[in-house]
């Protein structure tokens, strides 16, 4: 990681009173001009202009403040799992956030911080007997992540199982919101429309047999094996599947994003490097040297081509982060 973050080139006048106060804070966590592609799934995209990393939740609310002081934009990305980063990267400092803790504040209850890899927090409970979050084991990304998009497996939704969660607002404000005040629905919370951070998760667990808690784990890690196509680049579900109220699904379809495109014959179609998988038509996978805007282009494609066949249309569950003009045209010094 010391190598991502080695800058790349020095920083010009605009960047030097910004790149002082960032290292005053964070050290060496910080980066300038790193490539931002290789901390995605899709392993495409352009450049941060800084990086900073961290663990805790208290630099999490310092960097929110000073970019707030600085008037600098702040980006957050956890496990870059269901990202699409621009070719031109993006503005400002992104701050990436990896690992933190794991505790127990009481017996029915884990509180994670967002950095936490769903993974690992899924082992954490595991190793103790405790049951609840077994059947997120594979969900790529972070406890922040996770709760920012709702996740969702198997007809579930994380946010069932969510008690309270740690937030601080954009001008750096910290707050602690019970489950029923954070919007969760479908692929949807409050933080998509407040900008606030998740600091940290607490989950409702409760004791069970490791074995019964392992074998559930393996079967949703063997149930994403046989549907997804997890030895490609990608960033999962593309689309979010259609709702209720998205109006009628022609005869046969399941209300599915992937089987829509499915039926329009795109599985398989191909924009640069990028091609919708064979294995399931909601995920769109950079077989090597795919462009943002050539994956871009390829969902657009499916947009269009479902919209104009079924009058459906798809709304993304990808996350578009910074610039999507080629590199080079929008430097900021
Ligand atoms: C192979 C594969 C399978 C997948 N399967 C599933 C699945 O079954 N169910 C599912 O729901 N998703 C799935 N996904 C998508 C992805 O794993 C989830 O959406 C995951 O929760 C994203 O977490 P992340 O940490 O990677 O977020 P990132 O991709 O880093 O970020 C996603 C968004 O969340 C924001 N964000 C990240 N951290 C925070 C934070 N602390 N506070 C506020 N905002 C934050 C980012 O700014 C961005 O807008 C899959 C992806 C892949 C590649």
């Amino acid at each position: 990681m010391a190598n991502l973050l080695r800058d790349s080139e020095p920083a010009g006048r605009g960047g030097e009173s910004t790149a002082r106060r960032l290292r005053d804070a964070f050290g060496d966590r910080v980066g300038r001009r790193v490539p931002l592609g290789a901390l995605t799934t899709f392993r495409t995209g352009g450049h941060a202009e800084w990086l900073v990393e961290t663990s805790r939740p208290d630099d999490i609310v310092a960097a929110v403040r000073l970019t707030a002081e600085l008037g600098v934009p702040l980006t957050v990305l956890g496990g870059g799992s269901n990202v699409l980063v621009g070719d031109g990267g993006v503005r400002g400092v992104v701050l990436r956030l990896r690992h933190g803790a794991i505790d127990c504040p009481d017996a029915d209850t884990v509180r994670a911080d967002s950095g936490v890899t769903l993974n690992g927090l899924v082992r954490w409970t595991l190793h103790r007997g405790l049951g609840g979050l077994e059947r997120w084991a594979g969900t790529p990304g972070t406890v922040g992540g996770a709760i920012r998009g709702n996740a969702h497996f198997d007809g579930r939704l994380l946010g069932d199982i969510v008690t309270a969660v740690g937030l601080v607002d954009r001008a750096g404000a910290v707050v602690r919101v019970l489950a029923g005040e954070m919007g969760f629905g479908y692929d949807d919370s409050r933080v998509q429309h407040t900008g606030e951070l998740v600091l940290w998760a607490e989950f409702r667990v409760a004791d069970g047999p490791v074995a019964t808690l392992r074998e559930a784990a393996r079967r949703s890690l063997a149930f994403r094996k046989r549907t997804q196509p997890l030895d490609q680049a990608s960033a999962g579900c593309v689309f979010q599947n259609p709702r209720a109220d998205d109006g009628p699904l022609p005869d046969g379809v399941p209300r599915s994003a992937g089987a829509l495109v499915e039926r329009v014959g795109l599985k398989g179609y191909r924009i640069g490097g990028a091609v919708v998988s064979h294995v399931h038509g909601n995920f769109v996978v950079n077989e090597g040297g795919a462009s943002a805007r050539d994956v871009r282009a390829l969902i657009d494609r499916c947009r269009e081509v479902v919209g104009e066949r079924f009058g459906v249309v798809l709304r993304e569950e990808l996350v578009y982060l910074g610039d999507f003009e080629p590199e080079g045209r929008n430097e900021v010094e």
